[in-house]
């Protein structure tokens, strides 16, 4: 694997931000690779200055756990993930897939530190259906085995734009379309604000439009720009974790890994 991430700067024992990667991707359903998304977002951090010039603010207090040893097999990732968490503790988890469908592996493990959690998902498909090609932990089914760990009224999902008709008529969660973000940004953001419960935030790279993070397993377009999900970010009250997914290096330039660097530096600097 690659060295560190770049913002890694001390050991685990003095830390208060772990980050660490799962290259996990046995799932995806149109163009795999996103296995490869750790390394290649750790790469791209070094493009980064650890001094956000707008916060004001240096990083710091963050290790680098590494990734989690590579398995297809589903329970084995969610063992994986679960000692990790167990040597982490109750630290803040910045974690980079890998696929969606890890995102319920984390939340159960930050669930049992946070009981009161809402979860706030930045995604271009809503992820709901029960199945999906055989696998109910497919990466189309992450919203939906999310909603069951926190309840499905403590998830919103942020940026959609691509669902079946099923997921439509099943998804009694809230939601907010990309073209209700692009018209109503602020409506949005004061909801976001109006949620009191801790937040834990998964963002899948798809959210962004394809013209931003072409970098992806399925590219959907009439996205969101990397400035709304900033504000977005910026109106977030506690925030208990956040994972970045579905970064696919094989279909990038380095867009995608950049940006997706670039999101993690925005949330460590918020912690
Ligand atoms: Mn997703
Ligand atoms: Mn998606």
């Amino acid at each position: 694997m690659s060295g560190a991430i770049s913002f890694a700067d001390c050991d685990l024992k003095d830390a208060k931000i772990v980050f660490f990667g799962v290259p996990y991707d046995s799932t995806t359903c149109f163009r795999p690779g996103t296995r490869f998304g750790p390394d290649s977002i750790r790469d791209a951090s070094y493009n980064l200055e650890n001094y956000d010039l707008f916060l004001k603010k240096t990083t710091g207090g963050i290790a680098d756990m590494g990734n989690v040893t590579p398995t297809t097999n589903y329970e084995e990732i969610r063992e994986e993930i679960g000692s990790f968490f167990a040597v982490m503790g109750k630290r803040f988890p910045v974690v980079a897939g890998g696929e969606h469908s890890i995102t319920p592996l984390i939340v159960e493990q930050v669930k049992k530190i946070h009981k009161n959690m809402h979860v706030l998902i930045l995604d271009a498909h809503l992820d709901f259906r029960e199945k999906y090609m055989g696998s109910s932990h497919s990466h189309a089914c992450s919203t939906r085995r999310t909603s069951e760990i926190v309840g499905i009224e403590n998830v919103t999902v942020i940026g959609v734009r691509s669902a079946s008709e099923a997921e439509c008529e099943e998804a009694n969660l809230e939601y907010f379309t990309s073209f209700k973000v692009k018209s109503k940004l602020k409506e949005v953001c004061e909801r976001i604000k109006e949620i009191n419960d801790d937040i834990y935030l998964s963002i899948d790279m798809d959210c962004f439009d394809p013209s931003f993070a072409p970098g992806v397993g399925n590219p959907e377009f009439y996205g969101l720009s990397p400035f709304e999900v900033r504000t977005i970010i910026e109106s977030i009250g506690n925030m208990v974790g956040f994972d970045v997914v579905e970064t696919n290096p094989l279909f990038d330039k380095g867009n995608t890994s950049c940006l997706a660097a670039k999101l993690i530096q925005e949330i460590v600097l918020r912690v």
